[in-house]
């Protein structure tokens, strides 16, 4: 409460992050606040799920409808697209409104520029909205009729500079590479990877650059690391190293730079904004948080979106109730790595290296918690995620709070102790 009012509190974006934190937020706060999310949408994407588009899954499989859950939790939802906000004034500014707040949370996400680099967008298939992994279908269908009609096929992936989270292209290669072995086309097809990181998901540290070495030799696809591209001609990717790799396909995951740009806010050079690790909280903007894609940890992934939002409305729960916050933003990421025949698991601890050029690395004080495995049963843990998580949003609920997740997280602990090391 402020002054006896109810705290007026805006969430911006409805993906991972703004969902889970007006969820987390009613659930903590019950009636002490009114909640409003904006959303350009009027649904939430299961973006993760989006690798199955190109063999065949239909778009809509993955979205959630956001009226229903909004309306159970009594949070006003706002179709608009956000333009900026008036950090002074405490206003955000739409299309087609304005409004108050006495707490923001930013969780707009990120978007792709492939333009940074010269003929990327014009001759790759790129990854990143459900309509680009349509196109990228029709690609590999195209791919598959050639290599059946006994042509040969070059497919090269590129993860290009300053893409912050490449781990869903590598799963893309390694499902590509069984969906073809399966169609029993492979041998028409040479499978090359490059990577502007010096370690593949460099992020993630040794064990899984070691996981994706073994299944590149088993798979036989060629790997590069630190090669960056440099500029793209029609079958040829010239890289900064004076190294250029032939393609017939080319298959890219793009620069990141933030969905919005907030000129009012502090952020870096692109758009992403500067935030207080463990609370979320916007450097010299204590009522505004940014969670999720949108904010400056340097790997943007959902379970992180969930990680945080969870610390921001936790934070901010507790300045509303006047009670002390009983968690803050420790960041260990989770996924599961598709491939089709096996998946992998990984559970990292990371940590923030103050340097530019690798500014995120695996704690070496909480390597008892790295752990990495691939089984074929991962698939189960990868299928469950993606019923139960949707499930959860559609009834309102956050995704990484409460009960439930407590019994998923010992699941998780049972099947990572048998199944990773
Ligand atoms: C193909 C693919 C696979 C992935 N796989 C994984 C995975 O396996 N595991 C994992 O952890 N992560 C994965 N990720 C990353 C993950 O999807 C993102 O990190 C996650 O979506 C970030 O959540 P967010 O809430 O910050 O942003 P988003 O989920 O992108 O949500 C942003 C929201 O803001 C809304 N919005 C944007 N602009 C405006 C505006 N101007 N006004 C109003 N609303 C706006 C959008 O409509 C959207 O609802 C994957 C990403 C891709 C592309």
């Amino acid at each position: 409460m402020i002054n006896g009012k109810s705290a007026n509190v805006v969430v911006l974006g409805g993906g991972f992050g703004g969902l889970e934190a007006a969820f987390y937020l009613r659930m903590k706060l019950g009636d002490r606040a009114n909640i409003s999310l904006v959303s350009d949408r009027d649904y939430f994407l299961f973006k993760p799920n989006t690798i199955y588009i190109p063999f065949g899954l239909d778009p809509d499989k993955l979205k959630v409808d956001l009226k229903r859950p909004t309306h159970r939790r009594n949070i006003t939802l706002i179709k608009d697209r956000v333009r900026e906000i008036d950090p002074d004034a405490k206003k955000v500014g739409m299309e087609g409104r304005t409004l108050t707040y006495d707490h923001l949370i930013v969780a707009t996400g990120s978007d792709m520029r492939p333009e940074e680099i010269p003929g990327l967008r014009e001759n790759a298939q790129t990854i990143w909205t459900p309509r680009e992994m349509l196109r990228l279908r029709l690609a590999f269908y195209d791919l598959l009729e050639k290599a059946r009609e006994g042509e040969h096929r070059r497919v090269l992936f590129l993860v290009a500079p300053n893409n912050k989270c490449a781990g869903p292209l590598y799963e893309l290669v390694f499902m590509l590479d069984t969906w073809l072995r399966r169609k029993k086309v492979r041998a028409n097809v040479d499978l090359t990877w490059s990577t502007y990181e010096q370690s593949y998901i460099q992020a993630f540290g040794p064990r899984l650059h070691d996981v994706v070495t073994g299944e590149f030799e088993r798979r036989v696809i060629a790997g590069h690391t630190g090669f960056a591209a440099e500029r793209v001609e029609p079958g040829a990717v010239h890289y900064q190293n004076g190294e250029i790799l032939p393609y017939d396909l080319l298959v890219t995951f793009s620069p990141y730079v933030a969905e919005v740009a907030y000129p009012t806010l502090p952020g870096d050079e692109r758009g992403f904004v500067e935030t207080n690790l463990a609370s979320r909280q916007v450097v010299g903007h204590p009522d505004i948080y940014a969670v999720g894609d949108a904010g400056n940890f340097p790997v943007k992934q959902a379970f992180l979106a969930f990680l945080q939002a969870d610390a921001a409305a936790e934070h901010l729960s507790a300045r509303i109730l006047g009670t002390e916050p009983e968690t803050a933003f420790e960041p260990t990421s989770m996924c599961v790595m598709e491939q089709f025949d096996k998946a992998t698991f990984a559970q990292v601890p990371l940590r923030l290296t103050g340097v530019p050029e690798k500014p995120i690395e695996v704690d070496p004080e909480a390597l008892e918690a790295y752990k990495v495995g691939s089984y074929a049963a991962w698939r189960l843990g990868k299928k469950a995620l993606g019923y139960y998580l949707p499930f959860r949003f559609a009834l309102g609920n956050p995704f990484h709070a409460g009960v439930p997740w407590k019994g998923m997280e010992a699941g998780l602990k049972v099947m990572s102790g048998l199944m990773a090391k």
